[in-house]
């Protein structure tokens, strides 16, 4: 499949889309930048430090003025090439929080990146406005605690909370399944018409594919306790049944998103450990 690294694909007025160069496992074809505005531009999403990638945003924006560079999270598929851009164009960082590592512990792995710095975080509802129009923050933590979708003319840029392609990543400490669970529900009570993700294609039936996403979420999670309550088993375990076929990549992830399933589950006073192993309480 010929993916269209480095081209500008216009979506709707005042939306257009660039996929950086990093195809993986985690990452379907790589990362989608959008591009909003027509006079004034506010990036989304400006993706990994890659030269073709900066050139091609560059480009892209064509000497005009960008409001914003605004980052869903700081996952290194998405926020590293901020400052790099920054640098280039004269724009400023608006978006999601960085981590707080020295204050929240040790959340972030080597998926986060940790130079990540804004020039000013947006909390819950608040806007810039962009040729007239408002683009609003809405805070969505669960895939990470610091994680923002943004809404602009009845769309929503949905990050990997809601993704295309892939159901999204839970993982533990930063990745909290209930908190997951209740930024879908969120959305559910939005009225967005369609959903640009940072992966995967548009979701132009966001009510529907909200209410598949939970009641998928809530699927895994019974199989989770009926396997534990059958007899007592390690992640690794339980991961081979709830997952026949895995991609071998994607093994830790899932274990990840089992684990995520599980304290949940211990929150709720339904199972329980001893060493490794996770039993029903
Ligand atoms: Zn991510």
């Amino acid at each position: 499949m010929n993916a269209p690294y480095a081209k500008l694909e216009p979506l709707e007025p005042g939306i257009v889309r660039i996929l950086a160069h990093n195809p993986s496992a985690f990452t379907y074809f790589g990362t989608q930048t959008y591009l909003l505005g027509e006079r004034t531009i506010a990036l989304i999403d400006p993706g990994p430090d890659l030269p073709n990638h900066l050139d091609a945003l560059e480009q892209a924006i064509g000497g005009r003025f960008v409001a914003a560079i605004l980052c869903t999270h700081t996952h290194r598929d998405h926020s590293p090439a901020a400052r790099p851009l920054a640098e280039r164009i004269g724009a400023p960082i608006i978006g999601c929080a960085p981590l707080a590592l020295k204050t929240v512990g040790p959340r972030a792995d080597a998926s986060f990146d940790g130079d990540y710095a804004p020039e000013r975080v947006l909390s819950d509802g608040e806007a810039l406005e962009l040729d007239g129009e408002p683009l609003t923050a809405v805070a969505t933590p669960g895939h990470t605690s610091n994680h923002l979708c943004f809404a602009y003319r009845g769309a929503l840029f949905s990050g990997d909370h809601v993704m295309g392609w892939s159901t999204t990543v839970v993982v533990p400490p930063d990745g909290d399944m209930a908190i997951y669970m209740q930024s879908l529900d969120k959305l559910r009570k939005r009225d967005d018409r369609i959903y640009y993700p940072a992966h995967g294609p548009a979701v132009t039936n966001p009510q529907q594919y909200v209410r598949h996403l939970v009641g998928h979420r809530m699927q895994r999670e019974k199989q989770i306790l009926a396997l534990v309550r059958e007899q007592p088993q390690p992640i690794l375990q339980i991961v081979a049944s709830a997952y026949p076929g895995l991609d071998t990549r994607l093994t830790t992830a899932a274990g990840g998103s089992v684990l995520a399933h599980l304290l949940d589950l211990e929150r709720r006073g339904l199972v329980g450990r001893n060493g490794e192993s996770w039993t029903a309480v």
